[in-house]
């Protein structure tokens, strides 16, 4: 199979949440695309894609037919220069609109109007033509393309008014439209520029993180020489010095000196973090106040901060269920305002004095000296107050936000529908090592009967190859105690049970007691015994076997202390009402020893991945919704399987873990943060949908009665949607108690 490629593209040209959809539609399609997600607030799209199949300049050149510019990502984004092309765009507008709009303000309008009869279409004509021009062409475009959005609605709306402010000059008896024409593409212009600013703001917030990492690095060359390089130039592998305050360039293990840094942009947790050689840094961090000198582990475009920023943006992207009716509202809504539009015209035509005669009832009054004036306007008035953006924007926006306020926390929403599911979690289900515990273990004990110095290094051999925790803690030992690994062949993995591989022919298993009984493997009574005051002392065991003569040959006992902040998290998470269960792959003393340090009563020990699997799966088969906790590599399964799946972070490769959220530092107050982050986002998506349903309905009749002249419809349409995103920005700067 060729190679696979991940692109993020910056994109320009996106309007509304319809461009977002149609672009994400088609390019889905193509041979060779196996994955699109188009974020419309940031105005990128990550597009994963076999570039033997489909080419990047063939993407990019279907994405121009249809309107839009896609430039694969360098760090800097574009949104300066669009900014600065817009908001051109609306000064030209307000010029042309005031050339009309004055004279009528200061009640010359009759006067300009008998002396330059052909002034309000030419400079209607020249708005709509000139700042309006990006508008209209992306209205023809969705009108081939078939899914029309804003942009279509607003072009009817002004060309409508536009050749109406020709009919007088046949003779057609009605007041002059020029100054709505116009004033509807600048109100639209204005709106859309305040609402590209606001989803700046958001975006930036993500693309602030990028600003974290420092731009010089000082690289210690193999004589010793100290040269000053830029970030992105360092390579795995590079040694570094940092000095005190700086920052760290990039992530790395010190081999030299030692600090505190501060690591609160990845985490949210601004105590100082003390360093020593062995430690591994992150490229952001600061370092408070040593000299230290690095190893360099991750280049600047896969460090842990950059794997952050492209798995937020990607999240952002992604759909969250509630928002499913508003979308397949934005697709019909179109052809929906065109029926309505078209009925307001028809009867207020038909029917001159229906709703005026109606309404006065209620106080209302109306001019009704022209009939074909007054149908105009109702008509203009609902294409143009009718806003699917505000529909579309309520979830996008509020995810962008929520997502954000997360990611500062240390908490890394990787899929929208997390957002939704954690609010309506009944169970919590929890991995121990690494996850309950600080998933540190130590050696604590080596058990053998004609001694170990030739096993030893063949466990090592194995462990040299696995990510366990368990695995870590046998490495440790083994340089501590200057324990040669041996050379093993054929090395397998089998995940929550061991690991087995050959040595000189041999074949050896390491794993749990429970993984080496099933092998039926002797274990000898002496042994037995030990082993029996290792589980008494709730120790985590590993057994070694010769897989040959079936016969363990040597056992490893292990402890690991309980996370510091597991306690106190699983009583916020009762007092949340949340349900609590542990599910490892540990022995039944292990397991009962840390469940009774944490009053947590439901207990499944001795689990194999399947049997945790299987175990969620029971669960939401009695209906519960179960949310599992896990380390990332391990747990995947199960981590799949949960309504939501919450990986503990390893702390140097995200982007390898599984789960809908990742915690980046496996800590378990942001696993009660990530509960209250995606409350308070499906809180606020909630209010904005209700807003965004509330206006529409609210907003479309009233056009329809003729209660609203078209441009305060529009300034109308502008606010709602700046709505949305203001309420959604509030999101951002929440305090999370
Ligand atoms: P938990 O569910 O507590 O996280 P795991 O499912 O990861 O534990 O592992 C369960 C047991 O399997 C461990 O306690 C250990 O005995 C054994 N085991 C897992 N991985 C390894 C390994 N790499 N080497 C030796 N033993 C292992
Ligand atoms: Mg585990």
């Amino acid at each position: 199979m060729s190679k696979h490629k991940s692109t993020i593209f910056t994109i320009t040209g996106m309007h509304c949440i319809a461009c977002a959809n149609r672009l994400e539609e088609k390019i889905k399609k193509l041979d060779g695309v196996t994955k699109i997600i188009v974020n419309f607030i940031s105005g990128s799209a990550a597009i994963d894609f076999y570039p033997s199949i489909v080419k990047e300049e063939d993407i990019i050149a279907i994405a121009n037919k249809m309107g839009f510019s896609l430039t694969p990502e360098s760090t800097t984004l574009s949104y300066e220069n669009t900014f600065n092309k817009e908001f051109i765009l609306v000064i030209i507008s307000w010029i042309l609109t005031s050339i009309l709009m004055i004279p009528m303000l200061l009640g010359y309008h009759h006067y300009m109007s008998t002396t330059f009869p052909y002034l309000g279409i030419i400079v209607a004509g020249a708005t709509i033509f000139i700042p309006g021009l990006p508008i209209v062409k992306s209205a023809t475009k969705s009108l081939f393309s078939g899914v029309m959005g804003m942009d279509f609605l607003i072009t009817l709306g002004a060309l409508a008014a536009w050749v109406s402010s020709l009919l007088p000059l046949f003779g057609i008896k009605i007041p002059d439209y020029s100054v709505t024409a116009s004033m509807l593409i600048t109100v639209n212009l204005t709106g859309r520029l305040l609402e590209s600013m606001a989803r700046g703001t958001a975006s930036k917030a993500i693309s602030a993180l990028a600003n974290f990492s420092g731009k010089y690095a000082h690289l210690v060359s193999t004589d010793g020489t100290v040269t000053e390089i830029l970030v992105q130039d360092l390579k795995i592998g590079d040694t570094i010095q940092v000095k005190s305050g700086e920052k760290i360039p990039t992530d790395g293990t010190i081999i030299e000196g030692r600090t505190s840094t501060d690591e609160s942009f990845l985490t949210g947790e601004s105590l100082p973090i003390e360093k020593k050689p062995g430690d591994y840094a992150y490229g952001g961090a600061i370092n408070l106040d040593g000299f230290i000198t690095m190893h360099v582990e991750r280049d600047s475009q896969n460090n842990m901060l950059a794997q952050t920023i492209k798995l937020i943006k990607e999240a952002q992207g992604t759909k969250v269920p509630i928002q499913i009716l508003a979308d397949n509202i934005t697709v019909i809504f179109v052809p929906i305002i065109l029926t309505i539009s078209f009925l307001s015209f028809a009867t207020w035509f038909a029917f001159p004095n229906f709703f005026p005669d109606t309404m006065s009832q209620f106080g209302f009054n109306y001019d009704t000296s022209s009939r074909f004036a007054s149908a105009l306007s109702a008509a203009i008035a609902v294409l143009v107050i009718a806003c699917p953006c505000a529909l579309g924007l309520a979830t996008p926006m509020a995810l962008v936000n929520g997502s954000t306020l997360g990611a500062k926390k240390g908490v890394l929403i990787r899929r929208g529908r997390a957002v939704q599911h954690l609010c309506d979690i009944d169970i919590i289900a929890l991995d121990k090592t690494g996850t309950l515990t600080i998933g540190k273990p130590k050696v604590t004990n080596i058990i053998s009967i004609d001694g170990h110095s030739e096993t030893l290094g063949i466990l090592v051999g194995l462990e040299k190859s696995s990510i366990h925790p368990i695995a870590h803690a046998v490495l440790t030992y083994a340089k501590e105690h200057h324990i040669e690994a041996k050379d093993l062949e054929h090395i397998t993995n089998n995940p929550g049970q061991g690991i087995q591989g050959t040595f000189d022919q041999i074949e050896w298993f390491a794993g749990s007691l429970k993984a080496t009984r099933e092998q039926e493997i002797t274990i000898s009574e002496e042994l037995q015994e030990m082993i029996g005051k290792q589980i008494a002392l709730h120790e985590t065991l590993v057994c070694l076997s010769n897989m040959h003569t079936k016969n363990c040959e040597l056992v490893l006992s292990f402890s690991d202390s309980l996370n510091p902040e597991a306690k106190e998290s699983m009583n916020q998470l009762k007092a949340m009402g949340k349900k609590i269960i542990m599910v490892t792959g540990d022995h039944k003393n292990a397991a009962h020893a840390v469940a009774k340090e944490l009053d947590i009563t439901s207990v499944m020990y001795e689990c194999s991945p399947k049997q945790k699997l299987e175990t969620i799966q029971s669960l939401q088969q009695q209906n519960y919704k179960v949310c599992f906790v896990g380390d990332g590599i391990n747990d995947a399964a199960a981590l799949e399987q949960a309504n939501v799946g919450i990986a503990m972070g390893t702390g140097t490769d995200i982007a390898a873990e599984s789960g809908d959220v990742i915690l980046v530092t496996g800590s378990l107050t942001s696993l009660v943060l990530s509960f209250k982050v995606a409350q308070a986002t499906f809180r606020k998506i909630k209010q904005n949908l209700f807003w965004a349903f509330f206006y529409n309905c609210v907003a479309i009749p009233a056009a329809f009665l003729g209660l609203l002249h078209p441009v305060t419809a529009e300034i109308a349409m502008t606010f709602s949607s700046l709505t949305v995103i203001g309420n959604s920005i509030l999101l951002s700067k929440k305090k999370l108690s």
